[in-house]
């Protein structure tokens, strides 16, 4: 039996994701050995930035705009992709000339010379620029797409999937999976791996193709994005492009479809799916993941094409636990992807980090954990300092006392330990409070002096309109990062979303909210609410001072990068700002 794993465009251009290696490491790891992965993001990504394509989307605005004239009816979105083509046109063919270096750039140690990566950094950013005025209404951004589709709607999503002439990736999916099948064969179960809203277009289209092109292959379309989709009632439409629809944590489901397929059984008895039964969309059985943290395999990168990442040296993702050891943030919707908590021993998170160094080559890690405690930070540190591993890594973490500790923060960077993720999310204690955050401001300084005295790199969450939130406890939050600017590295804000699933949508009158309704008509796939409060901010004030925030902590969010990532590479003192 043959299998083949994908992932989508659009993601990060600087490093693989951790979704299908740990697929595969898991099914090579129980004896299924033919199993192929594909980043079709990288792939698809590096085809659209690419001279040639870039001179044929150039050629394609001119002639758009030398025929305007003679048009006999204009749309507005004619005029708007009028202006965004004439906007891109003064600087494409400089774009065109440059697009290659640009890639050397970051795939070289050339990365490392600030001029060349601003430049680099601006060539591939006037890229998407022109990009996006040939496939307008499409805008494809530094990991961003969307069109003009709505993605809440089954009804659009199913138009954006069938656009052949929108949606930008039906041609270069389409020539690359040909090439895929021709090299290493037809599978006969294909996965699709959806991580990200942006993804869910180009992912269900990648699943079309593989259909169109195997009917007999049987496609399971799963992931992040896919799991919070759980229990809407999917159109039977949506099962022309896929068989079975995989939720939460996909190893044991998966491996059970597999056996099932090969025998031939019937795949009602496998836990966590959705399939199509006679018309009619069927949920079966829900189930908790029973794998321990420390029976996981090593992910296996295996096949991934690591020369056109745009990073000069592989950064790997792994991940030191599955769910969250906090798990109370009234907002959040982990608690729901990932039900239950389970902790990797040190010992195996070390054995990974030696595996991918001696396999790969890899010095920098990025964990992907919801947030790692100080016990396990410690531990791990304590093992590569010992086996003198020259590595540098970085993880997401809560405002935990032990991080105020300058001693435990130095020895934290001796390991190699460059940069850490905070979700402060509001630095008003009333507000942080409510959103059962565990922490307070005073602690919140003590470990952002206690990080950035150990020369960490401080990346900080934010958002600004939780419920019951007022104007002056929003600027709270911007006076205090401004006044510890010296521990705080990049922090840009963001808007609070009302997410079904979280904590707070399931008791709304406890955070003063009066009336939800969906974003917009016939919002079937929607998880994102409108809401409106009895107290605080309205959602609308809450943006416009989002955008006051924003333009007041410009020396906050003025580094210029590719991908957060790229951070772990620089030396701090080096890293480039605007
Ligand atoms: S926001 Fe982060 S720390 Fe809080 S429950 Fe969610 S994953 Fe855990």
């Amino acid at each position: 039996m043959k299998l083949a794993f994908f992932y989508p465009p659009v993601g990060n251009l600087c490093q693989p994701y951790l979704s299908t290696p740990t697929l595969v490491a898991h099914l090579k790891h129980n004896g299924v050995m033919d199993v192929k992965q594909y980043d079709f993001n990288i792939e698809v990504l590096d085809e659209l930035l690419n001279a040639d394509r870039l001179q044929r989307a150039y050629r394609w605005c001119y002639h758009f705009l030398n025929s305007f004239d003679q048009r006999r009816s204009v749309s507005d979105l004619d005029l708007v992709q009028a202006q965004l083509a004439l906007a891109s046109l003064p600087s494409a063919q400089k774009t065109v000339a440059e697009i290659e270096g640009a890639k050397r750039v970051f795939r070289t140690f050339e990365f490392h010379d600030q001029r060349k990566y601003a430049d680099a950094l601006q060539t591939i950013l006037s890229s998407y620029q022109l990009l996006s005025s040939r496939y307008f209404p499409t805008v494809i951004e530094n990991q961003s797409f969307r069109m003009r589709y709505r993605l809440d709607s089954s009804k659009e999503v199913l138009a954006a999937v069938e656009d052949e002439v929108e949606n930008c990736f039906v041609e270069i999916l389409s020539k690359k999976l040909d090439e895929a099948f021709e090299v290493d064969g037809v599978p006969d179960i294909a996965g699709v791996s959806i991580g990200y809203y942006e993804q869910l277009v180009p992912g269900l289209t990648l699943a079309r193709l593989i259909k169109e092109r195997s009917p007999r292959t049987h496609v399971t379309v799963g992931g992040t994005m896919m799991s919070a989709l759980v229990g809407k009632a999917f159109p039977p439409e949506f099962f022309q492009f896929f068989d079975s629809l995989l939720f939460f944590e996909a190893e044991e489901p998966l491996l059970k479809l597999v056996g099932a397929i090969e025998a031939g059984r019937d795949l009602d008895n496998i836990p966590n799916l959705v399939l199509l039964r006679n018309g009619e969309i069927v949920y079966t059985r829900l189930a908790s993941s029973q794998i321990e943290a420390d029976s996981i395999p090593t992910p296996d990168f295996s096949g991934l094409p690591f020369s056109k990442y745009l990073s000069p040296e592989p950064i790997l993702p792994v991940a030191a636990s599955r769910g969250c050891y906090w798990r109370q943030c009234s907002f959040c919707t982990r608690q729901h992807l990932l039900d239950t908590f389970r902790q990797r021993s040190p010992d195996r998170i070390v054995s990974d980090l030696k595996r991918l160094m001696q396999v790969h080559g890899a010095r920098m890690f990025f964990f992907v954990d919801e947030c790692v405690s100080p016990p396990v930070l410690e531990a791990v540190a304590q093992r590569i300092l010992a086996e003198r591993l020259e590595i540098r890594w970085s993880c997401y973490v809560r405002f935990e006392k032990k991080l105020g500790d300058p001693d435990f923060c130095r020895s934290l960077a001796r390991s190699g330990l460059r940069m850490l993720y905070f979700g402060l999310e509001s630095a008003c204690n009333r507000v942080v409070g409510l959103m059962k955050k565990g922490t307070n401001k005073d602690r919140m300084a003590r470990v952002l002096n206690a990080t950035a005295s150990a020369g960490i790199l401080n990346m900080i969450l934010y958002f600004v309109g939780f419920p019951t939130e007022t104007r002056e406890e929003a600027l709270e939050t911007m006076e205090f990062l401004l006044n510890h600017r010296d521990g705080v590295t990049f922090a840009l804000p963001g808007q609070f979303m009302l997410e079904e699933h979280s904590p707070i949508f399931e008791s709304l009158a406890d955070f003063g909210i009066t009336e939800i309704s969906p974003l917009g008509p016939s919002s079937d796939l929607g998880i994102i609410y409108r809401y409106k409060t009895n107290c605080g901010m309205s959602a609308e004030e809450a943006a416009q001072v989002r955008d006051y925030i924003e333009a007041k902590t410009r020396e906050l969010h003025a580094l210029k990068f590719l991908n957060r990532s790229h951070l772990l590479l620089w030396e701090p003192s080096k890293v480039p700002k605007m």
